[in-house]
């Protein structure tokens, strides 16, 4: 089904960091498509300094004035419960989950203050969990729910400056996996992504001609796609952004085999090295499932030399 048909009337659509850059475009998107729309925004700086209502009541309004259904939360999403609570008390219900606030405290490691750190774990890390938290039950119980989180590329691949962000972010990755293996029964589809897109975050740091390339708006339709009733997809990791979508896994290499006794030495480790980088016959694993299969396969090998 082409993005520009999908519409989500009926339900209820939760949006954390809605006042602006991604979270704005996703809950403008929302509410022209038929869902209500909860519109939370802290209002502090990218710094995670500050709060204010002024930039989730602009875009509720902007989403009121085209006819759409919104409501404002300028909690931090530190306090799921509230931000839910605003979902259950103004619409009755909660669909989509779209854990997408966030903030920065870019600084080399080696003078990364604890500061730095606590808070980055706190909206990323803690908020995701608490307003996943609040909204599980209700996805049990209606045995739907849909739910996107925000990783980066700093996460997936590292990035200079970042060691607080990107733990952050990869940790949201092995969440959205696990969520995906636990919600699936109840058809709650969980996945993250990795979006590149000019906003106050990016603006300081990338030249605006490669901005221009980045609207955020074009990371919209994958999350459209995602969180719709049609989509099968779950527990799955996409980069996006500048109008390339590309779903990413992981690769295992086939990797060596010696035999689990006194044989297995560095010494018998390092000249099968190569084997342990090969990509030549990789796999791409999707659980510990067949951690059996390898155990059998080396108890067989003889000692090695
Ligand atoms: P942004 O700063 O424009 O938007 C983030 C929003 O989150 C802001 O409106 C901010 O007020 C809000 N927010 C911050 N802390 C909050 C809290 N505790 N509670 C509620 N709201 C809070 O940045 P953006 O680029 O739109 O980022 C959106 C998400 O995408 C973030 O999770 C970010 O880490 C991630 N991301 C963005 C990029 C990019 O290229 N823009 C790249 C990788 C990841």
């Amino acid at each position: 089904m082409a993005p520009q048909e999908l519409r989500y009337e009926g339900q209820t659509v939760v949006v954390t960091g809605a006042g602006g850059g991604l979270g704005r475009e996703y809950a403008v998107f929302f509410g022209s498509r038929g869902a209500n729309v909860v519109v939370n925004d802290l209002g502090g700086s990218f710094k995670g300094e500050g709060k204010g209502s002024q930039a989730a009541d602009a875009v509720v309004n902007e989403i009121r004035s085209a006819g759409g259904k919104a409501v404002a939360n300028y909690d931090s999403v530190e306090n799921g419960a509230s931000i839910i609570k605003t979902a259950i008390d103004n619409f009755g219900r909660i669909d989509i989950l779209i854990n997408n606030a966030g903030i920065l405290r870019d600084v080399s490691f080696k003078n990364m203050k604890q500061q730095d750190w606590d808070l980055i774990y706190k909206v990323h890390i803690y908020g995701a969990w608490s307003c996943t938290r609040a909204a599980w039950p209700y996805f049990r119980k209606q045995k739907y729910g849909r739910v996107i989180n925000t990783a980066s590329a700093a996460g997936l691949f590292g990035s200079f400056g970042q060691t607080n962000y990107s733990a952050a972010k990869l940790a949201l990755v092995g969440f959205t996996e696990t969520l995906a293996k636990e919600g699936f029964k109840y058809n709650i589809f969980a996945n993250i992504i990795a979006p590149i897109a000019a906003s106050r975050m990016t603006e300081t740091v990338m030249p605006p001609d490669v901005l221009e390339n980045l609207k955020p708006k074009w990371i919209v339709p994958l999350v459209a796609v995602l969180t719709h009733k049609s989509n099968t997809e779950t527990g799955s990791i996409y980069e996006v952004g500048g109008g390339h979508i590309a779903k990413i896994r992981w690769e295992r290499a086939k990797g060596a085999f010696l035999k689990p006794d006194d044989s297995l030495t560095p010494g018998a480790l390092a000249a099968k090295w190569k084997d342990v980088v090969n990509f030549a016959e990789a796999e791409h694993p999707q659980g510990p499932a067949n951690a059996l299969e390898i155990l059998e396969t080396a108890q067989k090998l003889p000692p090695s030399p």
